[in-house]
């Protein structure tokens, strides 16, 4: 640890030994990518994981959201949160679609459903709420407001991996969901992503849609594109599911960590989850508040210089990023809570390997910065 620097997150390997037979099968088969017997068996087996009846593998989340948008045929106008990673926006504007910026609510940091009416106009077709940290959005709000208006729903659930709310899948919420399986997920396959729908008939148009819109040797349905997950990958998430429970452990208990060390340091606050949710602890956002001693930037700067590179999730909002903040839903005036909030978040780090004496050594770069007494020794 001395002179490496502590990343925010790191994807969990396996044993290699573990992986080596799913690759000897596959180079038996030579059967390497388009629906092999590796990708199908991982859609199953995350169906049953998940709780959820239809998804289709993709090779990384972004192509999956472009995708769900093309299968939905969305145009015109959707309402979406600036507090995302920038992938959310740029799906839609790949799609040719004008993101309208609603601002999120202050304590759960998801798109504040009362945001959302204000922005709809005769353009609005859909919505793009993030489940952000895998906090689930106010999901039944979401859904009487897209019921009134006659919107989509599509549901950004990078973070959301394995959550559930009231014992239900948070997936099955809206009209579609997409996950990310990329390194830095809770549950990762390198590269990868997937698209969670309601019904058979939609599952195969998205099939057809990630392979180019291929039907058949001699028919193409539409503008596919070349989204498919291949088999090396869909062999690692295999594995990796095997080891899910142990990822999700490891998590939890360094949260808990975490949760303790603060609790009860003014200015510092943690993500409350409502007791009815699941949590996969994908990020440990701490919120530096007003009352903190140093400021979130200082306290960043202080970590990096101590080798520990905990992030700023997410800073800048994507609406100030160049393609973006020419729109008018894009000004901060339109959006003081996500401007707030994007200058309060520092993310630890957070993942299974991380060690016991590091953490305790991030947990007291954050009480020294408080005034406090250090933790660990
Ligand atoms: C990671 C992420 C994505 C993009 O997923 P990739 O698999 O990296 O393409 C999209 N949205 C959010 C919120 C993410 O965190």
């Amino acid at each position: 640890m001395d002179n490496k620097l502590v990343p925010v997150t790191q994807p969990y390997l396996p044993p290699l030994d573990e992986f080596l037979p799913y690759l000897e099968q596959i180079w038996e088969r030579k059967w390497v990518t388009n629906n092999g017997p590796f990708h199908e068996m991982l859609e199953a087996q995350l169906c049953e994981y998940l709780g959820v009846e239809h998804l289709s593998l993709f090779s990384n989340g972004t192509l999956a959201l472009i995708t769900a948008l093309q299968a939905m045929k969305i145009t015109g106008e959707v309402i979406t949160t600036p507090f995302s990673f920038v992938a959310t926006t740029h799906a839609l504007h790949w799609n040719g679609i004008t993101p309208v910026f609603a601002d999120i609510d202050p304590d759960t940091m998801n798109i504040d459903p009362t945001k959302i009416e204000a922005a709809i106009t005769p353009k609005t077709t859909a919505i793009l709420p993030v489940h952000v940290y895998g906090n689930p959005c106010a999901v039944e709000e979401i859904e009487r407001i897209a019921d009134n208006y006659g919107l989509r729903v599509l549901y950004d659930a990078a973070h959301a991996f394995g959550v559930k709310r009231h014992g239900r899948s948070v997936l099955e919420f809206g009209d579609m969901s997409v996950l990310s399986f990329h390194g830095t997920k809770v549950f990762n396959t390198f590269e990868g992503g997937a698209i969670i729908c309601r019904d058979a008939k939609t599952k195969r148009r998205i099939d057809h849609l990630k392979n180019f819109g291929f039907v058949d040797e001699v028919t193409v349905v539409g503008p596919g594109i070349n989204g498919k997950m291949n088999e090396v990958q869909a062999a690692f998430g295999l594995l990796q599911l095997k080891h899910i429970d142990h990822i999700l452990a490891e998590r939890a208990r360094i949260n808990e960590r975490y949760r303790l060390a603060f609790q009860n340091v003014k200015g510092l606050r943690m993500l409350d989850v409502p007791p009815y949710c699941t949590r996969n602890y994908s990020y440990v956002p701490l919120r530096i508040e007003r009352e903190f001693p140093v400021s979130r930037d200082a306290l960043y700067d202080e970590m990096r210089a101590q080798k520990i590179a905990a992030r700023r999730y997410f800073y800048p909002l994507i609406s100030e990023f160049p393609t973006y903040r020419g729109l008018p839903s894009a000004s901060q005036a339109n959006l003081p809570v996500a401007t707030e909030i994007s200058r309060q978040v520092l993310c630890l780090p957070i993942f299974p390997g991380l060690a016991m004496r590091t953490q305790d050594k991030i947990i007291d770069i954050v009480l020294a910065a408080a005034g406090l007494q250090q933790y660990a020794s």
